[in-house]
């Protein structure tokens, strides 16, 4: 089981910056016949220099074909009293949007407010992103996106708070950032791209770490609790991070198939009623999501870079817990080994780049190009760097380099992966990652993961036709003398 999305979803907004500015945003759920029915949502700004004919807010109706939030009873005022709105609707792939134009310009502090309903589900529904707004028994969940309007880029002193007063006692809200009211100095945007959840929540905590359930669910949520605290930690010192706040979501599905998803600060795993949860078949997706907090290069236009994103969150899941003794090597050459063969025999792994991310969530087997490629592609990157630096450089020295670049305030993208492969290692990997790119066939390299893993071509059937294609077989010269994982 994979994940089914990565980071890189986020908005193609990127009109002014408003610095400075002071945003308070407040929350009331609204608990009627067992159950959250309606969130009351109000945005106040200090002041907001918007003009007439400005779009003053947009609201996310779907992403990826899940459906987000309409705003409802929508209202904004400000110091003149209440402000006319036009609406009109957009859909940029792969999402589509309510749009809020001025009929007038704003003056003073303004205050927009409006009202979310949780998303009905239906028979035919299956599991996808999970960034819907959507209840369970107690309560809530949500990414951040599907209840927040778009103000474009404001920075400043962000305050969230809840009005629990409509709720039965005792109800929490939390989100990536903090538990209950909380300020913050930074985007508004990050707060649309957390995770929320609310009413009777139940929880792990240690700081400003955390695990979140509403549904008390059959498996050992607190030993994935535990396990996932010290792998944020070791993740967290791995890729120099500085920032305490993380929080895990666990939502229940009604669904026979549930994945993950990751997002600021913070993801969403899923469970149903069918498929079986323990801690070991959760421990790859689990550190698959976690490593999404950091590599990544902007996604535009949509699917451009996801080959670095999926590609690294499927490398460091596997490559930091070896290396941390969380999973034995065999443990790691069966996750190389099933990566291996979902790729190599994937009908669709010869499909471009944005080809495949342009029919993703029509055709899932394209939707999982980007992970096989992209960990393929990097595990081949690492093995070259070493080869030119004589061990003195790897893979790790590109993906730390890019994120310093990235919290430098630097917009990345493929070429900045490709300059820095040659700043670190002289290499010139344009040629190989144009293969990548577009599909072309190419073996993953022996010393790929880890220097003992070796690879040799076999043959295997391509998946739903039978064809026989030339895949790769993964194994080490002894595992059995191999250290057993310090937490089973
Ligand atoms: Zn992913």
């Amino acid at each position: 089981m994979g994940s089914i999305y990565g980071k890189n979803i986020r908005e193609e907004y990127t009109e002014r910056t408003e610095n400075l500015m002071k945003c308070r945003i407040c929350l009331k759920p609204w608990w009627e016949k067992g159950e959250i029915s309606r969130m009351d949502v109000t945005f106040s700004f200090d002041g907001l220099k918007r003009y007439r004919e400005d779009e003053l807010c947009r609201m996310q109706l779907s992403a990826h074909m899940v459906p987000g939030c309409d705003a409802l009873d929508f209202q904004a005022r400000d110091e003149l009293g209440d402000v006319d709105v036009e609406v009109s609707c957009s859909e940029p792939y792969p999402y589509r949007y309510k749009h809020f134009f001025l009929k007038r310009d704003l003056q003073g502090r303004v205050r927009v407010s409006y009202t979310v309903k949780p998303r009905p589900l239906l028979p035919t529904d299956r599991c996808a992103p999970y960034l819907d707004f959507r209840c369970e028994e107690g309560g809530a969940t949500s990414g951040g996106g599907s209840i927040l309007a778009i103000f474009g880029e404001i920075e400043g002193e962000l305050s969230l708070s809840w009005d629990m007063s409509c709720m039965p006692a005792g109800s929490r809200g939390i989100c990536a950032f903090g538990e209950g009211d909380f300020t913050m100095e930074g985007s508004l945007n990050r707060l649309r791209e957390c995770y929320f959840a609310l009413g009777q929540v139940k929880s792990v905590t240690s700081g400003d770490f955390g695990l979140y359930w509403i549904t008390e669910p059959p498996f050992d949520i607190r030993a994935i609790a535990e396990y996932t605290r010290d792998l944020f930690a070791k993740m967290q010192d791995f890729f120099h991070d500085q920032e305490s706040n993380y929080r895990i979501f666990a939502r229940k599905d009604p669904y026979t198939h549930s994945g993950g998803s990751a997002m600021e600060r913070s993801y969403m795993f899923g469970w149903n009623d069918t498929e079986p949860v323990s801690l070991e078949n959760k421990k790859s997706i689990l550190a698959h999501e976690m490593v999404h907090n950091w590599p990544h290069l902007c996604d535009e236009p949509f699917g451009i870079t996801s080959w670095y994103s999926e590609g690294a969150a499927e490398y460091y899941s596997v490559v930091l817990p070896l290396r941390m003794g969380l999973i034995s090597a065999r443990t790691a050459l069966e996750e190389i080994q099933k990566m291996t063969d979902d790729y190599y025999t994937n009908p669709t792994r010869h499909m471009e780049n944005l080809e495949a991310a342009g029919i993703c969530w029509e055709d899932r087997r394209a939707q999982k190009l980007p992970y096989g490629r992209g960990v393929f592609f990097l595990a081949n990157t690492d093995v070259k760097i070493r080869h030119a630096t004589r061990n003195k450089k790897s893979l790790d020295d590109v993906v730390l380099s890019l994120l310093d670049q990235a919290r430098a305030g630097k917009v990345l993208g493929n070429e900045s992966f490709l300059e820095t492969v040659k700043e670190i290692s002289g290499l010139d990997l344009t040629q190989d990652w144009e293969t990548m790119r577009t599909g072309g066939h190419f073996a993953p390299l022996s010393g790929g993961f880890r220097e003992d893993f070796m690879v040799t071509q076999k043959e295997a059937e391509e998946a739903g036709t039978g064809k026989k294609v030339v895949s790769y077989q993964w194994s080490a010269m002894d595992i059995s003398a191999d250290r057993l994982p310090q937490r089973l």
